[in-house]
């Protein structure tokens, strides 16, 4: 007998008849003899639709309306799932992330888990037999109202909860049987990873590859919890997370992500002098926005220009913040750029060869694609080029780096 936490995605929630293919395999697990709870994200497109809704209200709402709004997608597929279990005989209750309640800190819209409690569950899962229904991606925040963990929080919702029920596994059912080389949707010829290292599915996910959300990695990693990737749809074996040790061959590149998500910001001419950075990125910081990659070239004539990527939905944000720190600074202009995308190569194996990153500006190079950005870290090389060239460079890489599937 083990304790599992099974977490279901959008797609495998999106309509009845695959809310009632999820209510099976909980079933079996538990007639398997396991005690169980469940975390599920809403119905697929739910999310989508409700956050187009608030920004259609206002582009710059209220971080705690849109909470308001956007966690409701969870509530319905909870209840559904229960109803759904119920109804196979399996004693089951729902619960919002209030009611458990999912501690979070304050910051709506990207708010951080802090405690669980876990007591009551463990004592309906043990006691009565019952398993837990737990919506994701929501909490309580500590002004008492409802918070979102950000998009992929049910991922985090799930992780945290195994953690909280001190869980033998964290299942991941989502739409595709693992995690692969790089997102299959676009490579054909990606390759399904029997064995990822956190550190490499954490620093994939940091940069795009949405299978995980990147706070459940981390978590994941310091709670040790055993995550599992895997299909909803088929009983195909997935993909366990792992320590790096538990890797007998590691490939000098693990993976390929993408990102369609970030905007590039440049900040023309600059008075280059001592804490001109600190008074830029100072109030970006201040108003929640994560800059990711930087570059500054210096002019001849004691200016700069400043570049870097934010994520898309902060833009209006971040141009409303830099404009009201122009003056201050004394910049000439700010350009913005929504149609750029990154693309990174990750792997432990870059701590110990070269050449990961020349192999990667060769094969760009040889399709005529510009870089605009480079930045790098211990296990990742990212650059940023133009949107339109995202799937032919994702796929240029994957056959460079030797992944694609025979
Ligand atoms: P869910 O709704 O189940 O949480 P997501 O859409 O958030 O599912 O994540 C699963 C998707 O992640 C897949 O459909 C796939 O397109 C995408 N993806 C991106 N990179 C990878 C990868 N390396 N391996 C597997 N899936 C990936
Ligand atoms: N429903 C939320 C989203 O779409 C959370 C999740 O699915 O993980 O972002
Ligand atoms: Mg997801």
């Amino acid at each position: 007998m083990a304790r599992i936490v099974m977490k279901f995605g959008g797609t495998s929630v999106a309509d009845p008849e695959r809310i009632r293919n999820a209510a099976a395999r909980v079933k079996r697990e538990v007639e398997a003899g396991n005690e169980v709870a469940v975390v599920v994200s809403a119905m697929a497109g739910a999310t989508n639709q409700l956050v187009a809704w608030c920004q259609e209200m206002s582009p710059l709402h209220d971080a705690r309306e849109y909470d308001t709004v956007v966690a409701t997608g969870e509530q319905v597929t909870s209840g559904l799932l229960a109803i759904a279990l119920q109804h196979v005989g399996i004693e089951a209750r729902s619960w919002q992330g209030w009611q458990i309640p999912i501690r979070t800190d304050g910051a709506h819209g990207k708010a951080r888990i802090d405690a669980i409690e876990g007591a009551e569950l463990i004592r309906r899962m043990r006691d009565l037999r019952q398993v837990a229904v737990v919506t994701g991606f929501q909490g309580l925040g500590p002004d008492h109202r409802v918070t979102t963990l950000g998009r992929g929080g049910s991922d985090t919702s799930a992780v945290a909860l195994a953690a909280a029920l001190a869980a033998d596994r964290c299942d991941i059912y989502t739409d595709v049987e693992g995690v692969f080389t790089t997102d299959p949707r676009i490579v054909a010829k990606a390759r399904k990873l029997d064995k990822i290292a956190y550190e490499e599915m954490l620093e994939l996910a940091s940069v795009g590859a949405k299978v995980l959300q990147t706070r459940s990695v981390e978590l994941a990693m310091k709670e040790k919890v055993r995550v599992q990737v895997l299909s909803s749809f088929t009983d195909a074996p997935g993909t366990l997370v792992v320590d790096e040790d538990e890797i007998v061959e590691k490939a000098l590149v693990a993976g390929i992500a993408y990102s369609r998500d970030e905007a590039k910001i440049t900040i023309r001419r600059v008075p280059d002098r001592p804490g001109i950075a600190a008074a830029i990125f100072g109030p970006l910081a201040g108003a929640a926005i994560n800059v990711d990659m930087i570059v500054q070239n210096v002019a001849a004539d004691g200016t700069t220009d400043m570049t870097f990527t934010v994520p898309k939905a902060d833009l209006p944000r971040a141009e409303a913040t830099l404009a009201g720190i122009k003056d201050a600074i004394g910049y000439a202009e700010i350009t913005a750029d929504r149609d750029v995308a990154k693309v990174s190569v990750v792997g432990v194996g870059m701590r110990s060869h070269a050449g990961v990153a020349s192999t990667m500006f060769r094969t760009l190079a040889e399709k005529g694609i510009n870089i605009q950005v480079i930045s790098t870290s211990e296990i990742k090389v990212s650059v940023l080029i133009g949107a339109e060239y995202i799937e032919l460079a994702v796929r240029a890489l994957h056959t460079a780096y030797g992944l694609d599937a025979a």
